[in-house]
């Protein structure tokens, strides 16, 4: 039967190929993103006594009542800006299906939406599946918010900018100026903004996280989009929620009921008594910094060079010292003859800048696993 695909230039993603190939081959994995510890047992408990209490049937579609009400009280504690959590505030089933679903909802036919390479590889075939068009900027040197770009490619016909701070997979962040920018060219526009925020909290050297909340006018005109699987160590919870104001969040809860209508309830329990405690996540920048500048440190005496990286669980480098092989294939040489699997960045691109030669490293692992990975990756 002939069948024609919606996505006929989409193959397997590059974290299940490589994360298969470490697997595979024994390599230590560094490449998809994903701690190799354990979450807080405590955490851990609180999704036992839901379950042994009975919490295991559909939550409210849009969420817990409780944890929306966890989740707006953190919000203003840590920005200072209410949302209504009755309105603007969804529980998901992570950052992928959030994304999936906010798009879904605004996205039109023959829409514009600018996407900033290098991206998450979920944001321009989620685009395309819904008859839009993605517009693809760059970053700039060092992985810089280039403002001046992401204007050029603003037309009558663009729907939506996304932006991702602190960034996956370049490790960087959008700063106050960056979101000034980003405000002054949307301001009189109907331009809407997806702001992927999942990796709030990994934001290093004692910079803020500028939060698209923080900025009334981007908030107005925002899906800002966040993890818990990222912040509490557990990925594969595939729990997240997004916030938009009431209008938008509206188009969002329609799609998400026919998508995944709710999420795992006992989890949401759990999650809603978690959160109440800001420690839980205060101390993620200065353990997570830790975990960064362990694997620099690691790296001294390698023939990688490490770009800038001021947030998320990601480190960039170059290889070109070692090897012009393109990024593909010398990940899957360094996993199979090296022991170390690494993410290669050119899938993250449209069109690959030619020449580039980098890997990104995740180092969500115990100090043992970095300690291990690096030895090996000095000895190439
Ligand atoms: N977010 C993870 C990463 O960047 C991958 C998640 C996935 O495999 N879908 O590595």
């Amino acid at each position: 039967m002939p069948l024609k695909s919606k996505l006929p230039r989409v193959g397997t993603t590059i974290f299940s190929v490589m994360s298969k190939l470490a697997q595979d081959s024994g390599a230590i994995n560094l490449s998809q993103g994903f701690p190799d510890f354990p979450i807080d047992p405590a955490l851990g408990d609180l999704v036992h006594e839901a379950i042994r209490a009975g919490h295991n049937q559909y939550a409210p579609m849009p969420g817990l009542p409780a944890l929306r009400e966890a989740i707006a009280e953190k919000v203003e504690r840590i920005y200072g800006v209410p949302y209504d959590s009755a309105s603007e505030v969804t529980v998901t089933a992570g950052g992928t299906q959030a994304i999936f679903t906010a798009l879904g909802a605004v996205v039109q036919p023959g829409d514009e939406v600018i996407i900033v390479d290098p991206a998450y590889d979920c944001y321009s075939p989620t685009v395309e599946l819904f008859g839009g068009k993605p517009v693809h900027v760059r970053l700039g040197g060092d992985m810089k918010f280039d403002a001046a770009a992401v204007k050029a490619a603003i037309t009558p016909r663009t729907r939506m900018l996304m932006v991702n701070t602190p960034h996956n997979p370049a490790g960087t962040i959008l700063r106050d100026a960056d979101m000034r920018d980003i405000a002054d060219m949307l301001r009189g526009t109907d331009i809407l903004l997806l702001s992927d925020e999942v990796y709030e909290h990994l934001v290093y050297d004692g910079e803020p996280h500028a939060s698209t909340i923080r900025y009334p006018d981007l908030r107005e005109r925002a899906f800002v989009i966040f993890s818990f699987g990222k912040v509490f160590h557990a990925t594969g919870w595939k729990m997240g929620y997004v916030l938009a104001p009431e209008a938008l969040m509206a188009e969002f809860r329609k799609v998400h009921q026919f998508n995944v209508f709710s999420v795992h309830t006992p989890t949401q329990h759990a999650l809603a008594r978690y959160l109440r405690e800001p420690s839980h996540y205060e101390q993620l920048p200065a353990f997570f910094q830790a975990k960064r500048d362990r694997f620099a440190q690691g790296m001294q005496g390698s023939r990688f060079k490490l770009l800038p990286c001021q947030g998320s669980y990601f480190q960039t480098a170059d290889y070109s010292a070692i090897s012009q092989e393109d990024d593909i294939a010398f990940a899957k040489r360094m996993a199979v003859e090296h022991g170390v699997a690494a993410i290669p960045l050119s899938p993250f691109y449209k069109d690959p800048p030619p020449g580039m030669r980098l890997l990104r490293f995740c180092f969500a692992k115990q100090d043992a696993t970095l300690d291990a990975a690096t030895e090996k990756l000095c000895a190439i």
